[in-house]
């Protein structure tokens, strides 16, 4: 059944089910970064969400503390530039949802605006540099035109405008991150780190309309 809205040990459930995705997506994620950087976010971000699933274990106390949780398992695990940004994402965004009892389409706007800020303060980089910003500022700005919708609806336009983000991504060039050295040679493959993104926000889709 779709769902409009989700509890926090249903918004743990989907956050296993993201830890699973991106686990499965490891070689995909490696071979994005061998195109552009030195190709080793996929297991970075593997080894990151092998300690979500440690971390979410036992009893989740709240949707704030399931999201920040996975935060700071990936910050603690992964080391290097994308340990500090994706667990930034998780932590900073759960931050927002402090004393929300469901999370729904108005919550999905705030985590992904407050990790969005997060990100870009610690990262430094901005939309259009070629990084995973530019599939995550896309998401939020659709996450914020759709925050009226059922949670289900709203996570679909989502997660397909963070995919056309990472689709966009290809025509740029890096100007920051894994791939600022190649220039112009960074044309025509995307972003890992915005890959990343893209996997997220489709299982966190397949999770909340299946
Ligand atoms: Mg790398």
């Amino acid at each position: 059944m779709p769902k409009p809205s989700l509890s926090k040990d249903e918004v743990k459930a989907m956050l296993l089910q993201v830890a699973d995705r991106i686990i499965e997506a490891e070689p995909m994620l490696s071979e994005a970064d061998r195109n552009l950087g030195d190709g080793d976010h996929g297991l970075g971000m593997a080894r990151g969400m092998n300690a979500v699933k440690e971390k979410l274990a036992g009893e989740v106390e709240s949707i704030e503390k399931a999201f920040a949780n996975t935060g700071m398992a990936m910050m603690s695990s992964m080391g290097g530039a994308s340990g500090a940004i994706f667990g930034t994402l998780w932590r900073n965004g759960g931050k927002a949802l402090a004393g929300r009892d469901t999370f729904d389409a108005q919550g999905l706007a705030d985590l992904i605006k407050a990790g969005l800020e997060g990100v870009m303060t610690r990262g430094g980089a901005k939309p259009g540099d070629k990084t995973m910003i530019d599939a995550l500022h896309p998401a939020s700005v659709k996450a914020q035109e759709v925050v009226s919708l059922p949670l289900n609806e709203a996570i679909i336009a989502v997660a397909a405008a963070a995919a056309d983000g990472k689709e966009a991504s290809k025509a740029m060039i890096a100007t920051m991150g894994r791939a600022k050295t190649l220039g112009e040679q960074s044309i025509g493959h995307p972003d890992a780190g915005a890959c990343s993104v893209v996997v997220i926000f489709d299982t966190m889709r397949d999770y909340i309309c299946a």
